[in-house]
């Protein structure tokens, strides 16, 4: 009797040691995650957590999404063009430090990684199948080139040297937002965990003894078809790919999302860049940024950055990876 209630006891608290998780579209994308929570309460312990994370990205999305017309990117966008050195636009901490951020990666990328592509990247409607007109093209490329973006880090002050520049964080803000994510697991106790906004996760220590296996999707078959699956564990990945928006234009050609600052037109001769690195607020800028300088120069840049690795697939199809990322047979 008395063991039969030791092991109904052992049971219960066995129950209370459980992987739970939770997915909702935010960002314009498909948010989850998945936490490991045991010990007493597990359960509520483990709603309270997953709750906060989606409320964190609820938050990243209202504060830096560029389709409402009350977060502070759409302010920054209306007001910053008038703004000048002698009257410049305030703005928070966290905005500069995103900013600052995109404009390192700006000058780390050669000029691939630009947020002022949106100057004519917001022309776009890839649900509508629509592009730029020529004379919406004429008008905005000039006005694409992060030098424009005047940033005063220290006492977040903002201001745009030319009256059509538009920025936008998409290339960088869903990394940040998993980074903010596994903070807030962190600071609850958590230790296993994985967090992911589209095509950026973060993972939080391992899969209780086993790494976590992440897929790179095959860029042209159906999306949950993994062209090949990497073990990882505590680290950021992110894949930039030509299918998450898109359309195909009436040459035949796929009008893409990722933009090439200097054409204005979707980069070409890249499927799809993975970067694996420490954080997500990098590895996020660096897959967007070696999708537009392409195999050679993407990976070269990869190279040169101790801590990081890329696994690229190119148009054809050909698979390439980083110094660090040993090919298989
Ligand atoms: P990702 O989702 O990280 O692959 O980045 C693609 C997103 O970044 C796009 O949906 C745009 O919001 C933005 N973007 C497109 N082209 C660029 C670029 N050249 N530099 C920075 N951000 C870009
Ligand atoms: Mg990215």
């Amino acid at each position: 009797m008395r063991w039969a209630g030791l092991c109904a006891l052992l049971l219960a608290s066995l129950a209370q040691a459980e992987w739970y998780s939770e997915q909702q579209s935010i960002m314009g994308t498909s948010v989850s995650a998945q936490v490991w929570v045991e010990g007493e309460d597990a359960k509520s312990r483990a709603q309270e957590a997953l709750a906060a994370v989606m409320a964190e990205m609820q938050r990243i999305d209202r504060e830096y999404s560029p389709y409402k017309d009350t977060s502070q990117l759409s302010r920054a966008n209306r007001l910053a063009p008038k703004a000048s050195a002698a009257q410049p636009l305030s703005i928070s901490a966290e905005f500069s430090l995103l900013i600052a951020r995109s404009l390192h990666y700006g000058e780390r990328s050669f000029g691939a990684f630009d947020i002022t592509y949106a100057s004519l990247g917001r022309y776009y409607d890839y649900r509508a199948g629509r592009k730029p007109s020529a004379s919406e093209r004429q008008q905005a490329l000039p006005a694409i080139n992060y030098r424009h973006v005047h940033l005063d880090a220290e006492r977040h002050l903002l201001w745009f040297a030319h009256p059509q520049v538009y920025i936008d964080l998409g290339g960088i803000a869903k990394g940040y937002a998993v980074d903010r994510a596994v903070l807030l697991l962190r600071q609850r106790g958590i230790e296993h965990a994985v967090v992911s906004a589209g095509g950026d996760s973060r993972l939080l220590g391992d899969r209780r003894g086993q790494p976590w296996m992440v897929g790179i999707r095959n860029p042209r078959a159906a999306a949950g078809s993994a062209a090949l699956r990497l073990p990882l564990e505590n680290c950021a990945v992110s894949t930039s790919g030509d299918y998450e928006r898109f359309f195909i234009d009436e040459s035949g050609a796929r009008a893409h999302h990722i933009i090439n600052p200097s054409t204005g037109a979707s980069a070409q001769g890249i499927m799809s860049a993975t970067v694996i690195g420490p954080e997500g607020f990098d590895t996020d800028a660096l897959s967007t940024s070696v999708f537009v300088l392409g195999v050679e120069k993407g990976i070269t840049l990869i190279n040169s950055m101790p801590g990081f690795d890329a696994i690229v697939i190119s148009q054809d199809g050909k698979v390439h990876y980083s110094q660090g990322l040993a090919e298989p047979d």
